[in-house]
């Protein structure tokens, strides 16, 4: 994050500057069929419609997503994968080559001279491209790239929010490999890294064989979170932690390959997907290097995505309740929220130290940047601390009437948990010094 870089911490934010602005929901039938993640965050002010299946991000949802983003790129980072960016306009000829200019849901543009374009919906064409006219030898193999950025995608059926958008946010990597057995190491590295990412999240994904679509290739696994409004039905193997797309099985009632179970049948939001491609791309585009022969051959790919927006509504839609949005811990928007007295209250003279407070506790690693001062002192306490209850803000601190005793204590209240202490400021420091939504971080 900006902090790290740049080597100094920013001042802990206020409530007021935070522009959230709560959408209330349509009136209209259309709100039976909305999620639970998409009513919570139009409510809680994290996402605004713009038309149908295109939203504002809003202040709130770039923080989760940048936390989110920022643990995808160390999850590359074990991969060896370097960061790029792709173009984002490709033109018909480069989609022409593979055959998927014609595919539905491409939106297409022409310029000026009425050349043809699409915005990208995925980038395998344009990542083979890159390497289809260089000299690589077999030595430099394997390569591995990816990018975060917007993917589009014309919905027939844009719903549910950031669950299905006709714009999206999605990590996406390509890698090239020298022989399909290594191309299946690849394969089962990042299968292996993906796992260990929403392991970090502290969601249970669960990795079912995929369909391989219009992706082409071979050989396909997808990551999915079970949940009612998930579009996916999967069939799925608790003890064996294996499992199947639907789309790929014919039968009513399955059994697991290895234990011989009966598979529990589930609705679930892909959230992940890993393809093995073979030479589908690497073949109509030339891409070739040289082997250990000084002969030339077509690389083996992979293709490999996280739907990064999708995921934070699909946390969203899973970990919380009705009225109180949850996250995982790591990326929630704030960590803590720092409540000042109520404006003309008789405990209005102890904001100066919860003003001390804050940048103390701002100045703790994991805190830095991601304390929040709740200065709407307009509001009443219980009212702030309802809705920083609603936002999924961890921890919350409220200084109120005993900040005022020789000793002052402030009320330090776990959310997540639901455990109030009264705390003094050294005691409060400790607390925090011995927390850490990273602590599960290997
Ligand atoms: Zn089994």
């Amino acid at each position: 994050m900006l902090q790290t870089v740049l080597g100094f911490s920013q001042k802990p934010q206020r409530m007021t500057q935070v522009f959230r602005y709560p959408e209330s929901l349509p009136k209209e039938k259309a709100v039976a069929s909305l999620s639970k993640s998409f009513k919570l965050m139009l409510n809680q002010g994290f996402i605004k419609p713009l038309s149908s299946g295109i939203l504002y991000f809003k202040p709130l949802t770039v923080r989760s997503l940048e936390k989110l983003s920022d643990l995808a790129d160390v999850m590359m980072s074990r991969l060896n994968a370097q960061k790029m960016l792709f173009p984002t306009l490709i033109q018909d000829s480069v989609l022409k080559k593979t055959g998927r200019w014609e595919n539905a849901g491409l939106f297409k543009l022409n310029d000026r001279n009425s050349f043809s374009y699409c915005l990208g919906p995925t980038h395998e064409e344009v990542v083979t491209l890159l390497l289809s006219n260089l000299h690589i030898s077999y030595r430099s193999l394997p390569l591995r790239f990816y990018q975060i950025s917007t993917k589009f995608r014309d919905e027939m059926n844009p719903r549910l929010g950031l669950l299905r958008g006709r714009e999206f946010i999605m990590k996406d990597m390509y890698a090239f490999d020298s022989s399909e057995e290594n191309a299946k190491i690849t394969y089962e590295a990042v299968c292996k890294v993906y796992s260990d990412f929403f392991q970090l999240l502290g969601v249970d994904a669960l990795k079912v064989q995929g369909a391989s679509g219009d992706m082409g290739g071979n050989f396909s696994h997808e990551f999915h979170l079970a949940s009612n409004v998930g579009e996916d039905v999967i069939f799925y193997c608790a003890k064996c932690k294996t499992g199947i797309n639907a789309e790929l099985s014919s039968e009513p009632e399955m059994k697991c390959p290895t234990c011989d179970m009966h598979l529990q049948k589930c609705s679930a939001i892909e959230v992940g997907h890993a393809f093995l491609l073979g030479r589908r791309y690497s073949e109509p585009l030339q891409a070739k290097f040289e082997t250990s022969n000084q002969l030339f051959e077509e690389y083996q790919m992979g293709s490999y995505g996280l739907g990064l927006t999708r995921i934070l509504a699909a946390c969203v839609e899973c970990l919380s309740s009705v009225d109180n949005i949850r996250w995982p811990l790591r990326i929630a928007p704030y960590y803590l929220s720092l409540i000042l007295p109520k404006k003309g209250s008789k405990e209005e003279s102890v904001t100066p130290f919860a003003e001390d407070l804050s940048d103390s506790l701002n100045n703790i690693n994991w805190l830095s940047s991601n304390v929040l001062i709740d200065d709407r002192t307009n509001l009443t306490i219980g009212k702030r601390v309802q809705e920083s209850n609603s936002l999924g803000i961890p921890y919350v601190i409220v200084v109120g009437r005993s900040a005022q005793e020789e000793l002052p204590r402030v009320e330090v209240i776990d959310m997540y948990k639901n455990e109030v202490s009264f705390l003094t400021h050294k005691e409060t420091m400790d607390f925090f010094r011995s927390k850490n939504v990273f602590q599960s971080f290997v």
